[in-house]
């Protein structure tokens, strides 16, 4: 058997084990084998990754225009192009997902770097007309020192849209993957530096959430936290970073729900509401793990999901199946004993994906479950499962639609599938959500979008141009010259 890679945080432009000596296995979710190590980072590792990353902010990189930084951005674009193939193989490898969609996240991390790097040089400030004999200017400036703190479902992604949006507007970062899974982001960490990114500018500590992550939250050299995760650890580290008054961007958890009325195009709907749970094995925010249908084509819409359910192919990522395992056998566990109360509260699995016979047994893999007759308040109707359970509802009208899209604590993504236009917009008002799509449905949408939650899903918004001035403020300067 093959040793299991060492792999070592980035700090300062180094590769460095962790102070502790300690390291956790990175287990592959395919067949349960340990393939990797990771640094177990404590306190000192996050301090001395705070202090390269303050360096940084008196050294070349300060000196970068904005169109300089923008180029390096560009470069690294480049460069996780040209190592596409291998990002997509460790992508597939480290969290299990199946290798088209550990692709897609691969391109979708090169364009945050095209598309951060496009806008550098196109953020500015403005001036205001104020006291006679007066200039004010409202300077757009970097925080300083951005933490990030990123999950183990789209590490290349969320890695992409956090960090882009940063280094575009002049920050210098220190990120904290997750334990689970965080082999590309320390691989284009090390593609940054050969792109031309100071060192300093950007750093990544691997290790626990609460020993590194912890840590990171609670430092006083930070200036902004940004934090992609579960909603309890989003309230820890908010109330960790309210001691020393950063700022924080939280990108939390989704109850998404798919709203059918009944003079829907079905044959466009029903693929893209399956592909919305199954995804990454529904360990997506905005996975789509609620539809609400119509109540007078509930049951031809839940025969027709049926069908698609019972044709699903779950596998090894590497055989690029419908779904893969699940991240974890904790997780697989998790979401085990969900299914297992929803249906001692009554729930019928209406339909169950396949599991391919060489899906080896000591993987961690959860067919797709279409649910229906889940009471709407039990857990699983109200909050994240996390893994690829759909559950259906019945509704009349208009206003039941909307209530019970909105009868979660979440706000994240909803979709709304009508041919009738004033409807649909109508819906899209009411909706408590930051995204709501009309007869389509992003999973995340697009890099171009503002992206974010409203109730328990969060504050903040990444991606898009909001993303980018998220990780700056302003300052006001004010002269008078008579
Ligand atoms: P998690 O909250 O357990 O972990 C997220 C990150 O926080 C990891 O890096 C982890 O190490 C770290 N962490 C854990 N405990 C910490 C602590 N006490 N202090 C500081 N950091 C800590 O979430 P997860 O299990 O990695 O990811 C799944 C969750 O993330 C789901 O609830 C999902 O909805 C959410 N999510 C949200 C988005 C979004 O954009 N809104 C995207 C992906 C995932």
């Amino acid at each position: 058997m093959r040793s299991a890679q060492v792999h070592h945080n980035l700090i300062g432009g180094h590769h460095l084990p962790a102070s502790t000596g300690l390291a956790i296995d990175v287990v592959d979710p395919a067949d349960g084998t340990v393939f990797a190590t990771l640094p177990r980072s404590a306190l000192a590792d996050v301090d001395a990754a705070v202090a390269a990353a303050r360096a940084a902010l008196h050294g070349p990189w300060a000196r970068m225009t904005a169109t300089e930084r923008g180029r390096v951005l560009s470069r690294l674009a480049a460069l996780i192009t040209a190592h596409h193939a291998e990002l997509a193989a460790l992508e597939c490898r480290d969290t299990g997902k199946p290798i088209q969609q550990a692709r897609v996240d691969i391109t979708a991390c090169a364009r945050y770097f095209e598309y951060y790097g496009g806008a550098a040089d196109k953020l500015h400030g403005e001036t205001i007309p104020y006291a006679a004999g007066s200039t004010v200017m409202v300077l757009r400036v970097p925080h300083g020192v951005t933490a990030h703190i990123i999950p183990w479902n789209y590490p290349a992604q969320i890695f992409g849209r956090s960090v882009g949006g940063a280094l575009a507007a002049g920050n210098a970062c220190v990120v904290k993957p997750a334990e689970d899974a965080c082999l590309t982001p320390l691989r284009i960490s090390a593609l940054a530096l050969e792109a031309g990114l100071p060192p300093g500018a950007l750093n990544v500590v691997c290790g626990l959430g609460a020993e590194a992550g912890a840590a990171l939250a609670a430092h006083p050299g930070i200036n902004h936290l940004s934090f992609t995760g579960s909603t309890v650890t989003g309230t820890a580290v908010a109330q960790a970073a309210a001691v020393n008054h950063v700022p924080v961007t939280l990108e939390l958890g989704g109850k998404a729900p798919q709203i059918v009325f009944a003079d829907a195009d079905l044959d466009a709907a029903l693929p893209v509401i399956v592909n919305a749970i199954v995804q990454n094995a529904g360990q997506t925010c905005s996975a789509g793990s609620r539809v609400l249908v119509e109540r007078s084509i509930h049951d031809t819409v839940l025969e027709r999901l049926a069908a698609r359910f019972a044709a699903l192919r779950t596998g090894r990522g590497a055989d690029a199946p419908d779904c893969g395992p699940l991240i974890s056998a904790r997780q697989l566990a998790r979401v085990q004993a969900k299914l297992d109360s929803a249906q001692q509260a009554g729930a019928r699995v209406v339909a169950r994906a396949q599991r391919l016979p060489d899906a080896p047994a000591s993987g961690f893999y959860f067919p797709p479950a279409l649910l229906a007759d889940l009471p709407l308040d039990h857990e699983v109707a109200q909050d994240e499962v996390f893994g690829p359970v759909l559950a259906a509802f019945a509704f009349d009208g208009e206003d039941e639609a909307v209530q019970l899209a909105n009868g979660t604590p979440y706000g994240l993504t909803a979709a709304v599938w009508t041919r009738d236009g004033s409807r649909a917009l109508r819906l899209a008002h009411r909706i408590e959500a930051g995204q709501v799509f009309i007869n389509n449905y992003g999973a995340g949408g697009g890099i171009e979008l503002p992206f974010g939650g409203m109730k328990h899903s969060g504050y903040g918004r990444e991606k898009a141009l909001e993303g980018l001035r998220s990780f700056t403020t302003l300052k006001t300067v004010a002269i008078l010259h008579g």
